[in-house]
């Protein structure tokens, strides 16, 4: 037997061990089973060239929890090492790996510990959870077992063993405080967290296994059951298979695989896979959105190895595909760095641009194979793309080729095709192509109308981010102007449509606008007489485009223009002087009478807005009643 003291540089580094990762004790067994699963591959390989002339078999790991000794055991059937390689590799090697680790590491908090955390400093984060930690390991070499352990203070022992089968099976002692560790359920937890996807098979207990009744059972009799070993992990993943070994039914397989708790089908996946000039497996999938943005995020998960790492690919991945699902794998992600540092690293730039470009192809072929399946899932795509478009330059560019503008009667254009819809002289003042639209077809049913009535088609946009992507259309496309039906460029091409001769004098008019600013509450409604079809309602109420966007996006944040101020409502009423109620108005004798008819008329222009609300809808309703009886 050898005694030894690990030679401190850090005053007492197990103290700072246990500290260290404070909420993250638990990464502890990830690292160990990491290292058994390192041990195991290494001696594959060996045996594979005929370094190490032992059976490889069928090797597992095992977990084991002795509850009465408050022990936890993890063992393997790896390559194992000789006293010599325990005295290089754990009280050296690994001691001075975990020492420049939380060097580096020990005043790093919040945002900094982040991915830090994530990434573990190896066999001795062990003692952040155990106060005394043993390793018995027995080398493939012709050469006795070596039991190795340390109680957190620098002095170890290290004598020789009796084991007689080759791996290492590490002990730790669970300290008090960490008695959750000796929980089976905490331990499943973890083992499902981190190893769900481990390439050696992980044992932990056994379980009952219903097998299927023998021909001659009798109905009452129980199937028979038998206890099998209790595989926690997956060790072939659909994303380490190449795509052609894959059909869809494997795909949704592995996405029930991941999500368990999700019942909904995914709309389509992606499998990456490239290995130059970075390394980078994954499969995601395209889950139905919700307009509720945030409620997606979190849900890739980023492994290293098939070791998961975090679930949390901010900085790894492009903002937008964030509401995407799955799984990404690449040992070329640094993780040992902060945030911050990730984001500007070369390698994860390219990683990112990588897979922004792999979605974007994807879709487009998605939309020239099968154009209406596309359709069909547009609307549950849609927040993606759009948002996509307007966060990433390169695939707002890819998008043109895929990117579908609805119609409110279900067609579905490309902005190409849009155009060509669109009528020759439907421009506005500042000679723009005008491009009509709806948020809601239900709120905006009479404007929507009306447009249709003169033959324009109308989109349906209805994203929450619908204005920015629109304010970003108009920077990038030459000569669009997009108004929504209620705005106030439709009255001009009502106008230019129709170039309607006036019933009204001029005279008639201005008499008509004077009383009508009169009478209705002037800080909120511009008058406008406009001849019109006499078919189109005689008052209408526009929202000049640019206030109504001003709105939205400050509601959906990032206007930023208005600080904190609301901003002022401000219509425009337009009367349509050729519409018979309008002569009426101007024809009746008493002014009580002509109050009644502007105001009646009024409250009817707002209802179709969805603008009449609390004490106004209460007298318009008390009114229409005293003038229908
Ligand atoms: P790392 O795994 O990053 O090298 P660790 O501190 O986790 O650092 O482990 C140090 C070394 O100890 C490993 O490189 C390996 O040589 C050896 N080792 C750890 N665990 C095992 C194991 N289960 N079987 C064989 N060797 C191991």
């Amino acid at each position: 037997m050898s005694q030894g003291t690990i030679n401190v540089s850090v005053e007492n580094i197990f103290p700072l061990i246990k500290k260290f990762l404070y909420s993250d004790h638990e990464i502890f067994l990830r690292e160990l089973i990491s290292n058994a699963t390192d041990a195991t591959l290494k001696l594959k390989h060996l045996t594979n060239i005929g370094e190490a002339k032992v059976e490889y078999g069928a090797p597992q790991i095992e977990i084991k929890l002795d509850k009465e000794n408050k022990q936890l055991h993890i063992i393997d059937q790896g390559i194992g090492m000789t006293a010599d390689e325990v005295e290089k590799y754990i009280n050296q090697i690994a001691f001075s790996g975990a020492e420049e680790f939380i060097e580096k590491y020990k005043d790093k908090q919040g945002e900094e510990a982040g991915i830090i955390g994530h990434f573990g400093l190896g066999f001795y984060s062990a003692f952040m959870v155990a106060d005394k930690v043993e390793i018995i390991t027995k080398s493939y070499k012709d050469e006795p077992a070596a039991h190795w352990s340390c109680d957190g203070s620098p002095n170890y022992t290290l004598e020789t063993s009796d084991r007689t089968e080759r791996g290492t099976e590490i002990i730790l002692h669970i300290s008090e405080e960490e008695t959750e560790f000796l929980e089976d359920a905490r331990i499943t937890e973890l083992l499902v967290k981190y190893n769900k996807f481990m390439p050696i098979p992980i044992k932990f207990g056994t379980k009952t296994e219903t097998l299927p009744k023998p021909e001659d059972a009798k109905e009452e009799d129980a199937a028979p059951t038998q206890e099998v070993d209790n595989i926690i992990n997956n060790p072939a993943p659909a994303w380490t298979k190449q795509p052609s070994e894959l059909e869809d039914q494997d795909y949704a397989g592995f996405y029930r695989e991941l999500y368990p708790m999700q019942f909904e089908e995914p709309l389509f996946n992606i499998h990456l896979n490239v290995d130059y000039p970075f390394n980078l497996t994954g499969i995601l999938y395209f889950p139905k959105m919700t307009n509720d943005m945030n409620t997606q995020k979190d849900k890739i998960q980023l492994y290293q190895n098939q070791v998961f790492v975090t679930d949390n690919v901010e900085g790894i991945v492009p903002e937008f595909l964030t509401m995407l699902r799955g799984v990404i794998d690449s040992p070329d992600i640094p993780l040992n760095v902060s945030r911050s540092y990730l984001q500007a690293d070369g390698a994860v730039k390219k990683i990112s641009s990588y897979i922004t470009r792999k979605v974007a192809d994807k879709l487009k072929s998605l939309f020239n194979d099968s154009r209406e399946d596309f359709e069909a899932k547009w609307n549950d795509i849609k927040v993606v793309i759009e948002y996509g478009m307007l966060t990433e330059d390169k695939f707002f560019e890819k998008a043109q080729a895929f990117t579908l503008y609805p119609t409110v009667d279900g067609s579905y254009y490309t902005f190409d095709e849009l155009q060509e819809k669109i009528k020759d002289n439907q421009t506005d003042k500042d000679d723009k192509t005008v491009i009509l639209y709806a948020s809601n077809k239900e709120e905006q049913h009479s404007y929507i109308a009306a447009a249709k009535d003169k033959g324009y088609e109308v989109l349906l946009l209805d994203s929450p981010i619908i204005s920015h992507l629109i304010q970003k259309l108009e920077s990038e496309k030459e000569k669009i102007s997009f108004v929504r039906v209620d705005g106030d460029a439709i009255e001009n091409l009502i106008k230019k449509d129709e170039e309607a001769i006036s019933k009204l004098s001029d005279e008639e008019k201005e008499t008509l606008k004077t009383f009508l600013t009169e009478t209705i509450p002037a800080d909120k409604f511009t008058v406008q007489m406009e001849a019109m079809d006499s078919t189109v309602s005689p008052f209408i109420i526009t929202e000049p485009e640019f206030m109504r966007r001003m709105k939205e996006m400050q509601q959906s944040g990032g206007g930023g223009m208005f600080g904190m101020g609301g901003l002022p409502e401000m219509y425009t009423l337009i009367v349509n002087t050729n519409h018979e109620l309008v002569s009426d108005i101007l024809n009746t004798k008493t002014t009580k009478k002509k109050e009644r008819l502007v105001n009646q008329a009024l409250d009817l222009a707002r209802l179709s807005k969805n603008l009449l609300k609390g004490e106004e809808l209460t007298t318009f309703i008390k009114r229409s009643y005293e003038m229908i009886k």
